[in-house]
């Protein structure tokens, strides 16, 4: 009997050791890291150059308090960061994970607002579907009910607006009026709560596990930060899961050109060798707030040497493998598989993402966009059989109403052709599997 508790109700094997896209259980079964855990082994597992790194740091120091020392690896690790923000975001606070990232955003953006005279500005919009963090604060932008609900009076409850899931409206995603359509959802939400009440707007640039790999709609990005910037509101890129190159590109904003207020980053950034985020803001943002007394937050293992040691060798594997290039290419070769299945699969409704955050979802009927019985546990039940034929991957199912179920195929950044010839293989296999479970 295990002393330990998570949410998952069925125990799973052992893990033994892990090397590239494998790991490998205590009885010797192997499997593909389909989803990189939980989007986070961006450059594989067990890479030697990371785990060098990591030692020769620790026969340096492991840990350093970041009031008592500066260090050189968290040094290093901010202005690398900060080169490749976008221009204006140039401040660095580390954190040891994504929901801290995501509070420091929130944190930061208050005390600016106060800077500002603006002591009204409290109330953060946030979209539905959405995860950003399962800390309090986080879960109060948080728009998925089964995480939220059990504390809801404990938080404040935030504005939320509904995330673009053009292709559930039967909207064109490639027109731009559908961008303009959800984004003056947030204008009109905006002007309800009352502008001079409104503080941030916080969005995935591509949604994550709560809306399976969302893309945003032709000019949704640009639109709101049209928005933001008219209403003096700030907007928060939520990149915790599509930072560090797993969409093709550094920040997955880049996609559309648009430059954000605050980031929260983790997950590919400490690539899975240690917790590790950041937020990254605008220069005069974390200027005005210093100048005002300082930033009121903070925490123990912030920056600490060894994590941004960490960081800095996994950025350097990242570029000089040109691994976020290879997320772009492979992302498209790993769509064309997925979009493969779906024309021999009929069950499954639509294929999507970018780079190597890629999705696809399950439907009874594609053409009303039906969900599958609540009662086949799809989302679950695939996810089982894909497991035991060798292969990880990680779902969801979170619409309200017209519901489905999406799994994310989101191997490490280095995967190649021929490991996804053999991903696409097993889920072959796998919804095969799954079909004969299907009630007729
Ligand atoms: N934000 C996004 C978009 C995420 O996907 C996650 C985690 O899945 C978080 C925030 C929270 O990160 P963490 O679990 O590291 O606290």
């Amino acid at each position: 009997m295990s002393n330990l508790f998570y949410q998952t109700k069925s125990a799973r094997p052992v893990l033994d050791r892990a090397e590239g896209i494998y790991m490998w259980d205590t009885s010797g079964n192997r499997y593909i890291d389909g989803s990189s855990g939980a989007m986070v082994s961006n450059i594989g597992h067990s890479n030697p150059a990371v785990l060098a790194a990591m030692r020769a740091q620790m026969d340096k120091s492991t840990f350093g308090y970041r009031l008592h020392f500066q260090t050189e690896s968290s040094e290093e690790l901010a202005r690398r960061t900060a080169a490749l923000a976008p221009e204006g975001l140039n401040k660095v606070f580390f954190v040891s994970g994504g929901s801290e990232a995501v509070e420091s955003t929130l944190k930061m953006a208050r005390q600016y607002a106060l800077t500002q005279g603006q002591a009204q500005r409290y109330k953060v919009i946030s979209r539905m579907p959405s995860y950003h963090g399962c800390t309090l604060g986080a879960l109060a932008i948080t728009g998925y009910a089964p995480m939220t609900a059990p504390f809801d009076p404990m938080m404040r409850a935030m504005p939320k607006v509904p995330a673009p899931r053009a292709y559930l409206d039967g909207l064109d995603p490639d027109d731009p009026e559908t961008g303009r359509h959800y984004a003056d959802m947030l204008e009109a939400r905006i002007l309800e709560e009352g502008p001079e009440t409104v503080l941030a707007f916080i969005v995935e640039p591509v949604g994550g596990a709560s809306t399976g790999a969302l893309v945003p709609p032709e000019g949704y990005m640009r639109n709101v930060r049209d928005i933001c910037t008219r209403y003096g509101v700030l907007l928060i890129h939520d990149e915790v899961m599509t930072g560090g190159g797993r969409t093709g590109r550094f920040f997955g904003a880049e996609h559309w050109g648009v430059t954000p207020d605050l980031i929260a980053l983790s997950k590919g950034f400490g690539g899975g060798y240690v917790p590790l985020g950041a937020m990254v803001a605008r220069d005069d943002i974390v200027e005005a707030v210093m100048q005002a007394g300082g930033f009121v937050h903070g925490f123990t293992y912030a920056g600490n040497p060894l994590a941004c040691a960490a960081g800095l060798a996994v950025l350097d594997q990242i570029e000089q493998h040109d691994l976020t290039g290879n997320a772009a290419r492979m992302g498209a070769a790993l769509t064309d598989r997925l979009r493969g299945l779906m024309q021999r699969y009929p069950l499954i409704g639509d294929v999507r993402g970018k780079g190597l955050l890629t999705a696809f979802e399950l439907m009874a009927d594609r053409a009303t966009r039906a969900p599958l019985p609540k009662e086949l546990n799809a989302h679950s039940r695939l996810v089982d059989i894909a497991y035991d034929n060798g292969l990880i991957i990680y779902s969801r199912r979170t619409r309200g109403g017209l519901s489905g179920d999406h799994f994310l195929v989101c191997p490490p950044l280095i995967v190649d052709e021929t490991q996804l010839d053999e991903i696409a293989g097993i889920l072959d296999r796998s919804l095969a599997q799954f079909m004969t479970e299907i009630p007729a």
